[in-house]
């Protein structure tokens, strides 16, 4: 009996606590909230990748971002070094500095793809061919073409397609001396060439063309 009666009052508070119209709204509130967040869920990640544009050091990003916007609430980011970062760091060609990064490319939080004007020189970090070629060069004391491929790789311009000729095949490090000039003369030829439809390509953007975004974005 005493049992039954407990139960009752229980039950009687419980029904006009939850009958209080502060409640009622709080549990509407809570309930909308559950919705949209089943709807579309808050956070998202954005993962991006960026390179040193000094020592060719990559770094991974990952960014939780609200859903829909570029508020970043928390990112964590890995770096790991490159061939070429390796390269120019044994070479002592590049001294302690605070990196300075360039976006190449990511993905996410509503974002298809975007893509940066470092992923140049991100594929040039990234190639093995492309360090072994500037390590022979800088063994060989070839000092002057091997800073000159270095500016190449760097550039976002037109510029970029002589690196891309530079690193079609591999260098051979058995050259002599004479071979090593031959060849040398050859890419710059290349480069020269290169350099001039750049020159020519700025010539006309400054003729009035829409100047080039930093990122380009597909959603
Ligand atoms: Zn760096």
């Amino acid at each position: 009996m005493a049992e039954r009666k407990l139960m009752s009052d229980v039950l009687r508070t419980l029904y006009r606590w939850t009958n209080r119209r502060s409640v009622r709204w709080a549990a509407a509130v809570g309930l909308l909230i559950a919705v949209v967040c089943l709807a579309s869920p808050p956070v998202s990640t954005f993962r991006f990748h960026s390179v040193c544009v000094q020592c060719g050091t990559l770094k991974a990003t990952t960014a939780w971002q609200v859903s829909g916007s570029r508020m970043t609430l928390y990112s964590q980011s890995t770096e790991s070094e490159s061939a070429l970062s390796r390269v120019l760091r044994e070479a002592g060609l590049v001294q302690p500095h605070e990196h300075r990064w360039d976006f190449t490319s990511g993905r996410g939080n509503g974002i298809r793809c975007a893509l940066g004007y470092g992923r140049y020189f991100a594929r040039a970090a990234r190639s093995d061919t492309f360090a072994d070629m500037v390590a022979m060069l800088h063994d060989r004391g070839e000092f002057t073409f091997r800073d000159r491929i270095l500016s190449v790789s760097r550039r976002q311009d037109e510029l970029h397609i002589a690196y891309e000729d530079l690193v079609l095949y591999p260098v051979d490090d058995s050259m002599d001396s004479a071979e090593l000039q031959t060849w040398i003369d050859e890419q710059s030829a290349q480069i020269d060439f290169w350099e001039r439809v750049a020159a020519a390509q700025a010539q006309r953007d400054r003729g009035g063309a829409p100047v080039k975004s930093a990122v380009n974005v597909l959603y």
